[in-house]
């Protein structure tokens, strides 16, 4: 979300713009090419989605991209050391727009088990996460089963106008949200 991209952004809102929308949505969830990424154990849960037995190929991504510029979908597969972080950072910044992010596994979405000064508290700290995967680890069904989630918002995503008002009703949520200070969880 919050990306501009190309000429659709500039059409006006109505009949042709939604065509466009789900044209563009279309090919954007049918085209999806992973970068070659991985962090810790869920990395290894991601290979065999990629493997034979599981075959990811089926979904027309068996090509895991060398380049992030050859990449529009990170995995973040396993937990994120603070000295990994601006890696990963600059690995998304360098992927070409429109992307998304799965955060695969505990670690990647929340920290996981290591809840330390030495992990980041959750990889939406430092990039934005469209779809998070639970489970330590999770099988690749589960990542396989999130892949496709992730398809069918990419085919729902907005551009241009309907973009733009969907960003203002997402922060007008977030600002009328409770203060995470006042959330009681395990851990208040
Ligand atoms: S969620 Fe579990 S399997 Fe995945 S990186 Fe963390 S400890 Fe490893």
């Amino acid at each position: 979300m919050g990306l501009v991209v190309g000429l659709e952004e500039k059409l006006p809102s109505g009949f042709l713009l939604t065509t466009v929308e789900k044209l563009a949505g279309y090919m954007r969830k049918n085209s999806l090419w992973p970068a070659t990424f991985g962090l810790a154990c869920c990395a290894i849960e991601m290979m065999a989605a990629g493997a034979g037995r599981y075959d990811l190929a089926r979904f027309g991504m068996e090509v895991f991209r060398a380049s992030p510029r050859q990449a529009d979908l990170m995995i973040v597969a396993g937990r994120v050391s603070n000295k990994m972080a601006p890696v990963v950072r600059k690995i998304y910044d360098q992927m070409a727009a429109p992307k998304w992010t799965i955060a695969m596994g505990a670690c990647a979405s929340s920290g996981g088990m290591f809840n330390n000064y030495a992990i980041v508290q959750g990889v939406d700290h430092i990039i934005p996460v469209d779809i998070y995967l639970p489970g330590c680890p999770p099988r690749p069904e589960m990542l396989m089963d999130a892949i496709l989630k992730l398809h069918e918002q990419i085919g729902n995503e907005k551009l241009g106008p309907n973009r733009e008002k969907i960003i203002k009703e997402v922060e007008a949520a977030a600002l009328a949200a409770k203060p995470t200070h006042q959330l009681k969880g395990l851990l208040a």
